[in-house]
């Protein structure tokens, strides 16, 4: 699909009637680079290529997750899609409504400031997130009234409604977050990031530091409500039981980009790339009978600011080929046609 974007003034540009295949958001070769800065004078030693050309997109109400060791970019993606972190290059297409294509990356602050209602995001921490003299109540509604969407009683009211359907009693808008569970205080952060009935909503490495059976709560409350609101999301985690179950299509990341993407079955079931059949092979199963042999990760992720030749991987894969991953970055093939693909070289062509 074609889309002539940023034509106009506002990188906003009119397309016809949007079609039920669109996506809501396409990314196109997104990059974050850090620069390092060395020496008194404080001249540019390089980049950290955090993100290093991301390609994905994102469907309506669909679930996609952004999965990898810590410090592969996952998480410096999703804020640089909704602009928290400014990108280095890309284009994120985001389409607002039937019709209408806006490039986020080329808005203006004002601009983006209203579109902010359509992306949320819910951060691993809501403790650290949510400010302790700020009531929850006030901190729910914090959104509505500075977007003018509601004051007074309907304000209020709103709140009320929202505390109650991420499971909490109506009655605690008036407590501070300290009075709060972590499991509580991350429905709080959700019901925040609700407030405004996004389109898009990044869950930031959301159910990460809770117990594991408040991790279930709060994973079948993202899909009730995904299933109720219909708003997408982009789930960033490291626990892959947790992304198996959420999930409708998962990308893999190493060093800033994406090695594999595909649905979920499809890359759980069928991994093509090593480093997925690694991560894979390291999830505890209960049942012997899916157990598979544990592939070892050996040696460290590479520095993003030096990534190997070649292919990224090569320094850690037991399939690398001398003179050939060493050489060449392996452009992305297709594995099937339901849009599943890996970067390596031996992945064979649908
Ligand atoms: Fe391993 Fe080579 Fe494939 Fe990279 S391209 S994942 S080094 S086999």
């Amino acid at each position: 699909m074609e889309t002539n974007v940023g034509t106009g003034p506002q990188g906003t540009s009119d397309h016809g009637a949007a079609t039920a295949e669109e996506p809501l958001i396409e990314v196109k070769g997104l990059k974050k680079y850090f620069p390092v800065r060395k020496g008194i004078l404080q001249r540019k030693a390089g980049d950290v290529k955090a993100v290093d050309g991301l390609n994905f997109t994102l469907g309506h109400g669909e679930t996609l997750s952004l999965v990898g060791e810590s410090g592969c970019g996952k998480t410096t993606a999703g804020r640089s899609l909704l602009r928290l972190l400014e990108p280095t290059a890309g284009s994120a297409l985001y389409r607002p409504s039937p019709g209408k294509t806006v490039d986020l990356f080329k808005l203006d602050k004002a601009e983006l400031r209203s579109y902010r209602r359509d992306l949320q995001i819910i951060f691993q921490d809501p403790y650290a997130s949510l400010n302790p003299r700020v009531t929850v109540g006030n901190a729910i509604g914090e959104a509505l009234r500075v977007h003018g969407v509601a004051k007074g009683k309907e304000l209020r009211d709103r709140v009320a409604g929202l505390l109650a359907k991420v499971g909490l009693r109506p009655d605690v808008s008036n407590r501070f977050p300290h009075e709060f569970s972590g499991g509580q205080r991350q429905r709080v952060g959700i019901a925040r990031a609700l407030a405004l009935s996004p389109k898009l909503i990044v869950c930031d490495e959301a159910v990460s530091a809770l117990d594991v059976s408040i991790q279930a709560q709060v994973i079948n409350l993202l899909k009730d409500l995904q299933a109720e609101m219909g708003m997408s999301y982009i789930f960033i985690a490291h626990d892959l039981s947790v992304v198996r179950y959420i999930s409708d299509r998962v990308a893999v990341m190493y060093l800033g980009r994406i090695v594999e993407i595909g649905t979920v079955d499809d890359v759980f079931d069928n991994p093509q790339h090593p480093y997925t059949q690694a991560l894979l092979s390291a999830i505890p199963r209960a049942n012997p009978a899916e157990r598979r042999e544990r592939i070892p990760l050996t040696g460290d992720v590479p520095s993003p600011m030096n990534p190997p030749s070649g292919c990224y991987f090569h320094t850690r894969c037991a399939a690398a080929e001398k003179g050939l991953c060493d050489a060449q970055y392996p452009e992305p093939r297709e594995v099937n046609d339901r849009g599943h693909g890996a970067a390596c070289h031996f992945v064979k062509p649908a």
